[in-house]
């Protein structure tokens, strides 16, 4: 077949419903032939036939030739076709800028991290920002009409619907994501990290079966996904979920959000940086101390990467920090009743060293009753992926995942 772009769907009605039911089971389960399909959907296999047959023509479906059987006719198999549309997604962390691109079937096509060059403060911010994705879309030799969308992923506060993002190029006023849809060119859309994440687990992650999913993202910062009966769960203006800014010590540390006494603030990436500081500056001993004696910056990464090298004070701060979690965490599953807790962020590449603490404390605190059904797993241990790849690149990949269901089932499709 002959390359070309996608033919957008207009889609409404009957037809419009059961060709996004057949993409999504393709999706989901792989190839298929047009008999399983026909019994999958519940339709006559004349009705599956022609309705095939217009995703093969506008592009979104592919013949993938005759099916291994044991024996028997081999009927021919159907599935999504991977060059028929790209997705870009786009990172802005603390500390840099990640942007990848996944096929439409969901195979990461390049990938690549940039050191933050991107001053997120600024309208010039917002332009360099541009030209990194551009110069990044130039690079992956695609055809720019095929890049379907562009979903970036913030950190902190985002009111999805609008586009409106609140801890990056805060001097702009409106939507981020209209800004940069008329720059680029191409459809943006924008959410915060762990709801972002939370999703990307919930289409292609840990979560199995189930509906009641809590995505605990312990970074820099600390942030909570929260999926109810499978779909995400955003509140009134998108700001559900601010777990880490739940009052709950007396303490003098302000967080970022301007309070002080924030569960982010003993609870977070940035705390377990801060206090492991602390202590050698008290006098405690680490594998690290050498290297920032000569004046080495160390981020939260090489605190994590102590820990898995048997540096006790790391590993105690990460368990002190697990411990905490659990408490609050129990609270959270008190209210939501979870069937699963996934722990992820950067802190999760710890492994055990944060698990085993918060499962120990989430047993002592959470009522028996509500958390007796509820499994915790850690994103990191669980991933399908290889083992060498950063967290980041996991963020990057669920995002894009995201942003595929997103395009399919939401934007293209009404
Ligand atoms: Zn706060």
């Amino acid at each position: 077949m002959k390359q070309q772009s996608l033919t957008p769907f207009k889609m409404k009605g009957k037809n419009g419903l059961t060709k996004k039911r057949i993409l999504s089971h393709l999706i989901y389960n792989g190839p298929d032939s047009l008999a399983s399909l026909s019994r999958e959907m519940a339709l006559s296999v004349p009705t599956v036939t022609k309705l095939v047959g217009e995703l093969l023509t506008d592009g979104y479906l592919i013949d993938c030739g005759k099916q291994e059987t044991n024996g028997g006719r081999r009927p021919n198999i159907y599935g999504i076709r991977p060059d028929s549309g790209y997705f870009v997604g786009v990172d802005i962390k603390r500390d840099g800028v990640h942007i990848a691109m996944l096929d439409f079937t969901g195979e990461m096509v390049m990938d690549m991290k940039q050191p933050s060059l991107v001053d997120h403060g600024s309208d010039a911010g917002i332009d360099a920002l541009c030209q990194q994705i551009d110069s990044f879309i130039e690079m992956a030799s695609v055809e720019r009409s095929k890049v379907l969308s562009i979903g970036i992923c913030v950190g902190s506060r985002v009111r999805a619907n609008t586009g409106e993002a609140f801890s990056v190029f805060t001097s702009i006023d409106g939507s981020l994501r209209d800004i940069l849809h008329e720059k680029l060119g191409i459809p943006v859309l924008i959410d915060n990290d762990s709801r972002s994440m939370a999703f990307g687990e919930y289409m292609s992650g840990v979560v199995e079966k189930q509906r009641h999913v809590l995505f605990v993202n312990i970074n820099w910062g600390l942030g909570l996904g929260v999926i109810i009966d499978g779909q995400l769960y955003y509140g009134r203006s998108g700001f559900a979920g601010e777990f880490g800014h739940m009052s709950m010590f007396d303490n003098e540390v302000i967080c970022r959000c301007g309070k002080k006494g924030c569960l982010e603030t003993e609870v977070s990436g940035s705390a377990l940086y801060r206090r492991f500081m602390e202590q050698l500056q008290n006098g405690s001993s680490s594998i690290l101390a050498a290297e920032i004696q000569k004046g080495t910056k160390i981020g939260l990464q090489d605190i994590v990467d102590a820990a898995k090298n048997g540096d006790i004070l790391s590993i105690e701060l990460i368990e002190s920090i697990g411990a905490q979690l659990g408490k609050h965490l129990s609270g959270m599953i008190n209210l939501f009743n979870p069937e699963l807790v996934i722990l992820g962020g950067a802190l999760a590449d710890a492994g055990d060293y944060l698990l085993l603490p918060v499962q120990s404390s989430v047993k002592k605190f959470a009522l028996n009753i509500a958390s007796a059904d509820t499994q915790i797993a850690m994103r990191h241990s669980n991933s399908s992926m290889n083992a060498t790849v950063t967290h980041n690149y996991e963020n990057i990949a669920l995002l894009n995942l995201n942003l595929r269901f997103i395009y399919c089932f939401s934007v293209n499709f009404n």
